[in-house]
């Protein structure tokens, strides 16, 4: 494949009606960073947009929550959010905001074209009223009861307590949120987007011709989009706040933030190319732009369906890519603004980037964690744990340490200068280990090529692990011992630390575009220019001159203390509690289950991962004499049959659960009861009524199988 004449690189815009939190930063933004910074060093034409989305009803609501105008929303949060990009290192070309003049422009050209040329279709519908405020009512405006899960937290669009999207019409006992009063239905006309017009072609363009290069998880929510049946998509709404519908017969109306937010990338480069004095026209027009959304999973539909839609009948150039992620959790819950369980981008610079000097090593640290843990295949997990880990045993304990190592030992052994490097007594580990950094050029290339973030880091900190174990074959400081006897072995010495040198330098090359301040601080140690981290320069052997003094070493990171985890984990814990009180029906402890307390603490993962669950078969069972409430029951777990005692005789007839499958722990210590050893307890779910059932898979499955 022949590399493209440029890219455009876009994140999502982050809509401005409160910060953003670490899953954000995870989902849009550091691959996008990590993928611009590549492409700059390779010094490919690359620009990288991103900015405010600053309309859609959120905005007056949540203007309404604080008090004050949508202006001073919008200008309030996309300054913070803008800061906060910052502050973590992002590398934006420009960072915009939809609220600007040039992008209203822009919107308001993109409707006319598609509306002159009879590509959107005018429908009249009922929508809700509010009498009293003499208005529309946006879906956001109107509550009511959720027909899915009952709850009367559900908004016009989506209910807030099971997640399921909703239509106003399908809300039990609508109420107006502006009035409190129940609204009436009133006509109104509005613009749509015929989207099942364009089914071939998205079939072919997307579960054909990308069904390969793009994402399974991206073409697979597409396809079923698609095969669900594409409907018609207003592209205008009834509101106030937001970017006027060009048309004189349009009083009152706006354009749907969904249909303007994404144009917002093309404003943000038309500004971008007016600050530069650059043409913004090829970067969408010409087919030899290699155009590519990086999205988190909630905003495939528009990035992959919609907007495409709308770029094909503008005239535009389609994108080329559009590497979603899937979710990040947090601490084993699903991250949440509502219930206030999140870490957002400022807590984390609070607590760790303002509190060092410069900032660089925390911003990497948590760079280098969330793509160690990107979510680019299945949803993942932000353990504080996890993190810690992260840090000390792979930033510190083998990347730092390679590079510390090295300068020490050079500084020590070589008197701060590049040794030279003797090719005649080169040995088998120094040629593999040359033949290693050339390797790895092509294999981090490739997996950034393809938007392999995760497993491109991976083989980063592995050369450098390849470096540890190639100075602990050395030895060059055990060498060093024989000097005095041999002055001869002093070339070995200099190989040795030549070669970690040249290493360093590719290291710093390589790990660059992932984590920029490290980066920096290594070539500051090298005394050598930023040109030096030109991708061109990876893979060589001959990077820092012989006989060119280094600096001392600087420490690149430093380690995460448990008081720094746990104090984290509480803070995350009493957030939720303050914003979260606790519920009036919770339920009563069971009378028999005194073992199992209603709230139990936090544990970490790695806690939950020493339980051992099986699925089992039960095979026989028994009332225990004496005891009333003891079934002695023999279960099958595919590998052997175990004797477990279980306290559910009043519950269970013996005969009726012969057969029937249980989930085993099945590495608990073995415990006598009334004389029978109990090798195991099967998992019992109590409902209300205080009636037992077994936690059994849906439909019987293999013995023995792991349940985790
Ligand atoms: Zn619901």
């Amino acid at each position: 494949m022949s590399t493209p004449k440029r890219y455009l690189i876009t994140s999502a815009l982050p809509y401005a009606n409160g910060l953003k939190h670490v899953g954000h930063l995870a989902g849009a933004y550091i691959p996008a960073d990590i993928y611009a910074r590549y492409l700059r060093a390779q010094k490919r034409d690359v620009v990288f947009v991103c900015g405010s989305d600053e309309h859609g009803t959120a905005i007056p609501i949540q203007a309404t929550k604080e008090g004050t105008t949508p202006r001073a929303i919008i200008d309030k949060y996309h300054e913070a959010m803008k800061q906060d990009f910052e502050d973590l290192s992002m590398s934006f070309d420009i960072y915009h905001r939809t609220s600007e003049p040039l992008h209203h422009e822009t919107a308001q050209e993109f409707f006319t074209y598609l509306n002159d040329r009879g590509e959107l279709e005018v429908k009249e519908t009922e929508q809700y009223y509010d009498k009293e405020a003499k208005t529309f009512l946006a879906d956001r405006y109107i509550k009511g009861t959720c027909p899915n899960c009952g709850s009367d937290r559900a908004f016009g669009d989506q209910c807030e307590t099971c997640g399921r999207t909703l239509s106003p019409d399908e809300l039990i006992n609508p109420v107006s949120t502006l009035s409190g009063k129940t609204p009436i239905k009133k006509k109104t006309s509005h613009w749509y987007l015929p989207l099942g017009k364009h089914e071939q072609f998205l079939r072919e363009w997307i579960l054909e011709q990308h069904k390969d290069d793009w994402r399974a998880t991206v073409v697979g929510q597409c396809k079923s989009w698609i095969e669900g049946g594409l409907q018609s998509r207003a592209v205008t709404r009834d509101l106030e706040w937001g970017i006027k519908v060009p048309l004189k017969d349009a009083e009152g109306k706006v354009l749907y933030v969904w249909f303007d937010a994404p144009i917002g990338y093309i404003s943000a480069t038309k500004q971008w190319a007016l600050n530069n004095n650059k043409a913004w026209e090829p970067y969408w027009y010409d087919k030899d732009t290699q155009l590519v959304h990086f999205v988190g999973k909630d905003n495939i539909v528009f990035h992959c369906i919609i907007f495409p839609v709308m770029l094909k009948l503008h005239g535009n150039i389609l994108p080329a890519n559009v590497p979603a992620n899937e979710f990040l959790n947090l601490e084993g819950d699903k991250m949440s603004t509502s219930r206030n369980w999140k870490l957002d981008m400022r807590d984390y610079i609070n607590d760790f980037v303002k509190k060092e000097n410069g900032g660089g090593q925390a911003v990497d640290m948590l760079r280098y964690y969330l793509t160690q843990i990107a979510p680019e295949t299945k949803d993942s997990e932000f353990m504080w744990k996890g993190f810690q880990d992260a840090v000390n045993s792979e930033l510190v304990s083998i990347f730092g340490n390679f590079v510390n190592r090295t300068w020490v030992l050079m500084h020590k052994l070589c008197g701060g200068k590049v040794p030279k490097l003797h090719e005649d007594l080169l040995d088998e580990n120094d040629r593999s280990l040359m033949e290693e950094i050339k390797n790895a050029k092509t294999k981090i290339e490739g997996l950034l090529e393809e938007y392999k973030f995760r497993e491109a880091l991976f083989e980063v900190i592995d050369l450098s692990r390849k470096g540890n174990q190639y100075m602990q074959k050395k030895e060059p400081w055990i060498v060093a011992k024989q000097l005095a006897e041999n002055p001869g072995v002093q070339k070995s010495i200099d190989n040795t630390m030549h070669l970690c040198l040249q290493l360093t330098a590719n290291l710093a090359i390589f790990i660059n575009p992932f984590l920029p301040n490290t980066a920096k601080t290594m070539i500051q140690m090298m005394k050598v220019v930023d040109k030096m981290l030109d991708w061109e320069n990876a893979g060589k052997i001959k990077l820092l001159s012989v006989g060119y003094s280094l600096r001392e070493p600087q420490l690149l990171f430093r380690k995460i203390e448990d008081a720094e985890v746990s104090e984290q984990i509480e803070k995350l814990k009493s957030n939720l509690i303050m914003n979260e009180p606790v519920k009036s029906n919770t339920p009563e402890p069971a009378p028999q289950s005194t073992d199992q307390p209603v709230n139990k603490s936090t544990i970490q993962f790695d806690d939950f991962a020493k339980i051992d669950l099986k699925v089992g078969t039960i095979v026989a069972a028994e009332k225990v004499e004496k005891a009333d409430k003891l079934l002695k029951l023999s279960v099958d777990l595919g590998f052997e049959t175990r004797t477990i005692v279980s306290g559910i005789a009043l519950h269970f007839k013996p005969e009726d659960i012969v057969g029937k499958q249980v989930t085993v722990v099945t590495n608990l210590s073995p415990r006598k009861m009334r004389g029978i050893e109990s090798n195991g307890m099967i998992l019992i779910a109590e409902d209300k009524s205080g009636k037992l059932h077994f936690i059994n898979p849906e439909n019987a499955i293999d013995t023995g199988s792991n349940v985790s």
